[in-house]
Order: structure tokens, then sequence, then C-alpha cells
């Protein structure tokens, strides 16, 4: 049986982001091939909509450009993903590097002027905070070694 792996959605082609695209990865088969993908977009799966305006994380809330606050949401989403780890005994996972939500190891320093800060989004957050092994797009390499 193939491990499974949580994998944000827009990274294997679905058009999840605010607006409206996706971050399709080139290595999306051979991923496919190696793990049983659960995929997850916690944005929408705490009840955002497509497209939507970006958001971006402050000290400790969530607000999208126009100064709405959608923490609520990304806390929603960030729960749905615990809950697929738990429900598929998922140790590892793959996600979108910058995003508020996925992001691993960066992301927007919440004053919208395209400045990333060393900060992981609200669900890679509950997932390390959970033992969960988070990958990105850029150390992908390691998940098909
Ligand atoms: S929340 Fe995550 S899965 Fe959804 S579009 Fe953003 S980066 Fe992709």
């Amino acid at each position: 049986m193939k491990e499974p792996l949580l994998v944000s959605a827009c990274l294997v082609g679905k058009p999840t982001k605010y607006n409206g695209k996706d971050n399709q990865i080139c290595e999306w088969e051979q991923l496919k091939e190696k793990y049983h993908l659960i995929l997850v977009c916690p944005e929408v799966a705490g009840g955002l909509e497509i497209p939507r305006l970006p958001s971006e994380r402050t000290n400790d809330r969530v607000i999208n450009r126009e100064g709405k606050d959608v923490t609520k949401e990304f806390q929603k989403g960030a729960e749905t993903a615990c809950f697929l780890i738990r429900k598929y005994r998922i140790k590892k996972a793959l996600l979108k590097e910058g995003s508020p939500s996925c992001g691993v190891e960066e992301c927007y320093d919440g004053t919208f002027s395209g400045k990333k800060i060393f900060r992981s989004g609200v669900t890679t957050e509950r997932l390390k905070n959970l033992g969960i092994e988070v990958y990105s797009e850029k150390t992908i390499k390691q998940l098909l070694e």
C-alpha cells in the first residue's frame, strides 16, 4: 500500500489559488506513482471562495487585502487538514511555499508589500505541532528519493 501524503491541492493542478489559478509542479505524476495523495486546500475548506482577495498573516490574525479578518476561515481550514492527517494516518505533507495557509518556511509579512518573512502558514504550523514532516516544492526531491 502506498504511503499517504497530504498535498496542497494547487500543487497538483487544482485551480484553488486566490486568483483562480493553480501552482502545478512538474513532479506531480512521479509523486502520484509513489504516494497516495490526499489533497487539501485549507482556504477553500475553510469556506473562502475562488477567486478571493489575497490574505496575509499579521501578528496573530489573518487579514485580506481589504482589511477583513479571515482568521476564522484559516483556522477552520487548518482543522480540516488535521482531520485528514488523523483519518489517513498521514506522516508527511507537501505544501505550497509562501502561502499564508500552506507556507513551510516563509510567508508574506502582513503589509501587502511583497516582503516575505521566516514564518510558516496557519495550516503548516498546526501540522508541524502534530509532528508531521512538512516539505515544500523547494524540497520535493527529498520526497522522491
Ligand atoms: S491555501 Fe494552500 S492549497 Fe489552497 S491555494 Fe493556497 S497554497 Fe494552494
